[in-house]
């Protein structure tokens, strides 16, 4: 075995990235496949070139296959039915894929041997054999090597589905060149049904009919027809980056993966991650993560996106509480490594509390000690347990090479999302004065950049409900700033509430806006407040701000600050439009009174901060002053 190791330190700071990842494999293998057995020449482009369709490529030459490789791209000039008789062993190294889908396609050859690296030579076929020997086959062999004699004759057979869904894929995938096509009846519930839809999903599209039932698929004899095809990036892969952003903070967006996927594992994150703590938007071509680096635990099953449990053992790790994994007893023999084991062996080796269960694993989340984790020659393993490495302390990856197998640039995106993390969470810092516009135009903005938005200003009126409510003397400086510091305060996106008591409304009438500036303006109650501002932005990856101190005292690193001001009659008119008061004059006395005191308070008074983006709104529309934020969000955000 490789004894090279890959030391992963933590990435300080929050993940801002966009990744591009190579195109799945079960994808690519499927589409080699279908190409291969089409009449004429398909192109496929963005395909996963990995260790897997390397050997994928080698058999479908021994085959008589001819295939042209140029980046991405992939020619494949296939032969219909008519396949070679492989006059060398046909090799399908560590590729289960490649294995499974091979084995058929010697059946339709007429004869051939199989076989493939010791790892994968201790991987079921048996299911397999046995429904090609049902299908008129002469197999000789229940694992590799396997020699096959004979073609198929039959159409009619059953199959155990809850071995591994790969032995279905792989008599569909060969169907359509069969003499009468194929009737297959399941036996059991199908294990990772999504990856039957996959299957199902590339060979219509190279014009293949199949009509799939729960228990029973049938497949017309007919061939298929060469075309040109897209493949996706792979969802199993998309885990790690976006796992990423949960576990260290800030944001990771996967591109060209998203709602119109035909991958089960691209539901990972809506499934996993977001009840999790994460925020999670599927666009159609593109899936974004926001983490805080703060997780809840969570129980699920993974039975149908068993590939991803790896990552699920990373992120339970993290989790502050009690996580398990339920639904994959199945991969324990049928994967690279027994998958349940060696996450609780290795989380066990970083001093995290796990344990086999009868299907799955239970892992109690903590900080781990550093180590140097095995790997099993498991790409998934290796993948997974890097990204314990990425926060508290460094994990020590033993044969970092084995990622080539599906990711050979996975070390790559690690360092790029390393070195594109940002010193601190992404802030946008909207300041100005009473009327300015700052809370709509916050509101449609945090929409736009994807960032929970908080009014700080609702916090200082909470508090100043809630002390006037007490019958609390506003000089009394410290039974104010106890009054802060002990209050428990909620401002969501449409209510606020304090100490449990809805004050949405509350906090707006003129005893409370009267007295707010004066509460504002003492010093403690600003310790307190502003602490908490912090901590719900670091806790949410990022935020919008709105306030009047956020760019000069909350956050004075913020990624983008912006000083939003309009002249004091025009802020009076807004003001009496929301409020009904038509009393203009009177209205703006008070704005500029309010405006007085929090301009010249001694403690973070309302001012323009030095690199502050100053917009006038007087006479603009909202839309106007939003497109301007957005416009420079982009540029400071990339800086
Ligand atoms: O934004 P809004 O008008 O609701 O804010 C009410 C008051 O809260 C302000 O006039 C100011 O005195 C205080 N405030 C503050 N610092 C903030 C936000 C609001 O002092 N960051």
């Amino acid at each position: 075995m490789n004894t090279t190791i890959q030391h992963v330190e933590p990435i300080l700071g929050t993940l801002n990235s966009t990744v591009t990842l190579p195109g799945s494999k079960s994808l690519t293998n499927r589409a080699l496949i279908v190409a291969a057995l089409a009449e004429g020449t398909s192109v496929l482009t963005g395909v996963g070139l990995s260790d897997d369709t390397e050997a994928m490529l080698g058999a479908l030459a021994a085959l008589g296959v001819r295939t042209e490789v140029s980046g991405t791209t992939v020619t494949v000039h296939g032969r219909g039915a008519t396949l070679a008789v492989p006059t060398v062993e046909v090799d399908a190294n560590q590729s289960g894929t490649s294995a499974r889908f091979l084995l058929p396609m010697l059946a339709l050859a007429g004869s051939g041997t199989l076989t493939g690296h010791e790892q994968m030579r201790a991987r079921p076929m048996g299911d397999l054999c046995d429904a090609l020997r049902g299908l008129g086959a002469v197999v000789d062999g229940d694992r590799l090597p396997i020699s096959v004699a004979g073609g198929v004759t039959g159409r009619a057979v059953s199959i155990g589905a809850d071995v591994s869904s790969q032995f279905v894929s792989a008599l569909l995938l060969a169907a359509p060149v069969f003499p009468d096509g194929l009737d297959l009846t399941l036996v059991g519930t199908p294990v990772s049904q999504p990856y039957i839809d996959m299957t199902i999903s590339v060979m219509e599209a190279f014009g293949a009919n199949v009509d799939a039932a729960p228990d029973r698929i049938t497949v017309a004899a007919g061939g298929y027809r060469a075309t040109n095809h897209a493949i996706e990036p792979d969802a199993s892969t998309a885990t790690y980056p976006l796992a990423a952003a949960a576990i260290v903070g800030g944001r990771v967006t996967v591109a060209g993966l998203g709602a119109r996927s035909v991958q089960g594992d691209a539901e990972f994150a809506k499934r996993v991650l977001e009840p999790m703590g994460a925020t999670v938007f599927v666009d159609e071509d593109s899936i974004e993560v926001r983490g805080s680096g703060l997780l809840d635990p969570l129980t699920v099953d993974l039975g149908d996106m068993s590939d991803t449990a790896p990552t699920f053992a990373a992120l339970a790790a993290k989790a502050s509480g009690t996580s398990a994994v339920t639904g994959i007893g199945f991969i324990r023999a049928t994967k690279e490594s027994d998958r349940v084991q060696a996450s609780v062996d290795e989380l066990n080796r970083l001093s995290v509390d796990a344990t086999v269960d009868a299907d799955g694993f239970t892992v109690i989340g903590a900080d781990h000690v550093p180590a140097a984790v095995e790997t099993y020659e498991d790409h998934r393993m290796a993948m997974g347990l890097a990204l314990i490495g990425l926060t508290r302390a460094p994990v020590d990856v033993i044969d970092p090479g084995c990622v080539a197998k599906t990711f050979p640039g996975f070390w790559d995106m690690v360092a790029e999302l390393r070195s594109e993390a940002q010193a601190s969470p992404l802030v946008l810092a909207i300041d100005g004065p009473a009327g300015s516009g700052k809370s709509t135009v916050a509101k449609l903005i945090s929409e736009r950049l994807r960032l929970p938005h908080l009014d700080t200003g609702a916090m200082y009126r909470a508090v100043t409900y809630a002390v006037l409510t007490a019958g609390v003397t506003l000089d009394d400086h410290e039974a104010v700033r106890l009054a802060a510091e002990n209050a428990e305060i909620i401002v969501g996106p449409s209510r606020v509430l304090i100490d449990g008591e809805d004050v949405t409304t509350a906090i707006r009438e003129p005893e409370v806006t009267a007295a707010v500036s004066t509460v504002a303006a003492n010093p403690g109650v600003r310790v307190v407040l502003a602490e908490s501002q912090r901590e719900w932005a670091r806790r949410r990856g990022g935020a919008v701000l709105e306030g009047r101190d956020i760019g000069t005292a909350v956050f004075p690193d913020a990624t983008l600050k912006i000083y939003l001001n309009a002249s004091v009659e025009e802020r009076a008119r807004r003001r009496a439009l929301e409020t009904g008061d038509d009393d203009i004059e009177a209205m703006k006395a008070k704005i500029a009174e309010r405006d007085h005191q929090d301009m010249t308070r001694e403690t973070d008074p309302l001012t323009v901060a030095d690199d502050a983006t100053v917009i006038d709104s007087t006479s603009l529309t909202i839309e106007g002053v939003v497109d301007a934020i957005a416009d420079a969000w982009i540029s400071a955000e990339g800086r």
